[in-house]
């Protein structure tokens, strides 16, 4: 296996052009090298590029680390970060990698689809956004084309006064999401629920956020109502992580338990 190592982002975007395999923290794509589930014959890796860790406002750079969204982020995005793995993980690790595994239980997901986020992807001929929906388009499949680089992830300028993520797993700490959710609400009670490991990518359950947007101050009946949307709105699978019937109702009742922190 060759490695690249460029300072730019052209020389980058030239190299993947030519078929090299872009290489982050290397977290997910080393661990597939290691267990000869892939052999590039060329990577080029993207720590070098200053480029890719810029941070201006709602413009998050592909190559900055969980340790960086933990101490920095918005209140959502940094809880998540601080599940994603140990210490050492997070110093390595990128936001832009977790995109380009798009594993379904990537615990980065869920925030970039509550506020509806874009993904900024590059490439020699150009720039392009794309909308998180479009983006994710299958079990560790994305919408990245032969010779793409993630350059940033794009949030609206102006996010919602509270926002939570919460994660379910069979123990606390250096662990793989059963379900993983964000409940996100303004002002006004406008909510969205956006959750991970429960379908082949990321999901928003669009019948509970109706429903809960609609109640300005939510009863404990209103609460369980949304709870049972969400649980119903979910398409998880039963797997060697955890059964269909248990991600069911965990996603019902985490959300909720997140809408409950909002709303406090
Ligand atoms: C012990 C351990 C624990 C973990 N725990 C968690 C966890 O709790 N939650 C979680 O979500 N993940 C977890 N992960 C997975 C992993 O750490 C994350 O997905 C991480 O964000 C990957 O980032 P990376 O920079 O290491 O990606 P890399 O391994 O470098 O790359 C991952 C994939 O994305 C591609 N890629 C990387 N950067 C770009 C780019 N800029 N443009 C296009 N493609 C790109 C690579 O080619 C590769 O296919 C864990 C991994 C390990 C080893």
């Amino acid at each position: 296996m060759q490695a690249f190592h460029p300072k730019t982002l052209d020389e980058a975007l030239a190299a993947a052009a030519d078929g090299a395999t872009p290489l982050a923290g290397g977290t997910d794509l080393m661990v597939e090298v290691n267990f000869g589930k892939r052999r590039p014959e060329m990577v080029v890796g993207l720590r070098r590029i200053a480029e890719l860790r810029e941070w201006e406002r709602s413009r998050i750079g592909s190559g900055v680390t969980w340790r960086r969204v933990e101490r920095d982020g918005p209140r959502a995005y940094a809880q998540a970060a601080r599940t994603v793995g140990s210490p050492q993980i997070r110093n390595a690790a990128t936001i832009g990698g977790n995109l380009g595994t798009a594993s379904p239980a990537g615990d980065g997901h869920p925030f970039l689809a509550a506020v509806d986020a874009s993904i900024e992807i590059a490439s020699t001929s150009g720039r392009r956004l794309v909308p998180w929906y479009e983006f994710f388009t299958g079990p560790k499949q994305n919408a990245l084309q032969p010779g793409e680089l993630i350059t940033a992830v794009v949030l609206p300028e102006r996010l919602p006064e509270r926002h939570e993520f919460g994660k379910v797993g069979v123990r606390n700490a250096m662990v793989i999401s059963t379900v993983c959710c964000v409940v996100t609400r303004d002002t006004e009670g406008s909510t969205t629920v956006a959750l991970g490991s429960v379908g082949p990518t990321p999901i928003r359950v669009p019948a509970a956020e109706e429903m809960i947007s609609a109640e300005p101050s939510p009863s404990d009946s209103a609460l369980g109502e949304f709870a049972r949307l969400v649980s119903e709105g979910v398409r998880p699978i039963t797997d060697h992580r955890s059964t269909e019937e248990y991600r069911r109702h965990a996603a019902g009742v985490l959300a909720r338990r997140l809408l409950e922190r909002c709303l406090a």
